[in-house]
């Protein structure tokens, strides 16, 4: 791996200069520039090598470049480009809709709706539960992140970087609390704050819909509880409101299965999709209940650009390889791998309070002395990895996670190599 503190670097330096003059300073990013990136690894313009542990923030599930997914974009190069779903239909669209669905657990009919991101995901999944319903309330958790659009900032917890200066807000969201054990916050607790919120707030004859992430993933890479979604799920059911579970960063084979919600044996009414279900390519998704799904009126959601052709090109395969149960066991191996390499990490390391996650889908919760989240920490390992040639990433409304998204094509010599360089900083920070 390259030392990136003695690798001379003229071409960062310059991109550097340029991006400095020319893109608003408010978006974030270090100075790395890409050249190359295949599987789990990185390339960059002055030649560095990086395993990138990160891809793309749950993007690159497939790893990075997959030739399967690029030979299939070629291909939808040559024979069409855009044409707005809503003007010409074409197959590719349809194709990503059955194959999303098939995602979707629940023995029912299912239909599908396709956007841009995962925030519009988010959007039409409210738009379509507040339609069905003819309700205005949407609950959503604490340690949430749905995106940064109006009414998905509004249902993000994080107030920094978020939504400081950003208000004011969407109408009629209501936050309750997010079950958080490492915290002392279980799913008794979780569930009680519901019923005063019902009390306190609003009434869950007025609720369209709940909204939560399975693992929560800005939050700081929270795994529900097992029997949290099976509860909210049945009181939806009781209130006649529905559910919806936004898989944007947990699904797509990220925690091993197609949809993270498979763990845990329920059924949601509406879901929303993102990130690897791309492959590399801008594109999200709904997925629901056909009566729910068909529930509005003609030309009620759409967009021009919902389900371009060459990125339902990229989808159609990065989804039917994460409907590949070898896809999944892979993945899942991956996971159990790095699992008992961060929990004997987590051992031998004074500052790890927690190493949680569900198959591949990973984080490390960085505490002081005193048990509290510690932000400097987490910060000085994300960064002395990077020196190290590891892309890692912080995470957590306190900002004393680290989160591993590796792509799940990831070799075991990326994995020995990753883990290692992670567990030195976490020393070096330890002592
Ligand atoms: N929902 C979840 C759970 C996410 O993690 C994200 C992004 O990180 C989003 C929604 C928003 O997705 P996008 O950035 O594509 O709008």
């Amino acid at each position: 791996m390259t030392d990136m503190t003695t690798h001379p670097t003229p071409n960062t330096d310059r991109l550097a200069a340029e991006r400095e003059r020319w893109v608003a300073s408010s978006v974030i990013g270090r100075p790395f520039f890409v050249e190359r990136a295949e599987g789990a690894r990185i390339w960059d313009v002055d030649g560095r090598e990086f395993l990138d542990f990160v891809g793309g923030i749950g993007t690159a599930n497939h790893g990075h470049s997959n030739p399967e997914i690029i030979a299939a974009v070629k291909q939808q190069l040559d024979s069409y480009l855009h044409q707005c779903f809503s003007l010409h239909s074409y197959e590719p669209y349809i194709d990503v809709c059955r194959l999303l669905c098939a995602c979707h657990p629940g023995d029912f009919d299912k239909k599908g709706f396709l956007a841009n991101s995962g925030a519009e995901a988010v959007e039409n999944a409210i738009k379509i539960a507040r339609y069905y319903t003819k309700r205005d309330a949407i609950i959503c958790l604490d340690n949430a992140f749905h995106g940064r659009t109006l009414m998905t900032m509004t249902l993000t917890a994080k107030v920094r970087p978020y939504k400081l200066g950003m208000g004011p807000f969407a109408p009629e969201v209501y936050r309750t609390t997010g079950p958080y054990p490492f915290r002392g916050i279980t799913t008794d607790d979780a569930i009680d704050g519901l019923h005063r919120l019902f009390k306190n707030q609003v009434d869950p004859s007025n609720v369209a819909a709940i909204i939560y992430e399975p693992v929560q993933g800005e939050g700081g890479f929270l795994p529900m509880p097992d029997d949290y979604p099976r509860r909210v799920q049945e009181i939806a059911a009781e209130h006649g409101f529905l559910v919806i579970a936004d898989e944007v960063q947990s699904g797509m084979g990220r925690t091993g299965t197609p949809a993270a919600v498979e763990h845990y044996g329920v059924t949601p009414d509406l879901m929303t999709w993102a990130k690897s279900m791309g492959g590399g390519f801008p594109i999200s998704g709904v997925t629901g209940r056909a009566e729910i799904m068909d529930c509005v009126h003609k030309g009620g959601i759409g967009g021009t650009y919902g389900g371009n052709p060459v990125s339902c090109a990229a989808a159609k395969v990065a989804i039917s390889q994460v409907l590949d149960p070898n896809f999944q066991d892979a993945a899942k191996a991956l996971g159990a791998r790095m699992r008992s390499r961060l929990d004997g990490v987590a051992e031998r390391s004074s500052v790890v309070g927690e190493v949680r996650g569900l198959g591949p889908m990973l984080g490390i919760e960085l505490v002081d002395a005193d048990g509290r989240p510690d932000a400097p920490s987490t910060a000085a390992v994300v960064a002395a990895a990077f020196d190290k040639g590891l892309i890692i990433m912080g995470a957590g409304v306190d900002s004393n996670v680290i989160r591993v998204l590796v792509p799940l094509v990831a070799t075991e010599a990326d994995i020995e190599e990753g883990m290692n360089i992670l567990e030195q900083c976490l020393q070096d920070v330890s002592s």
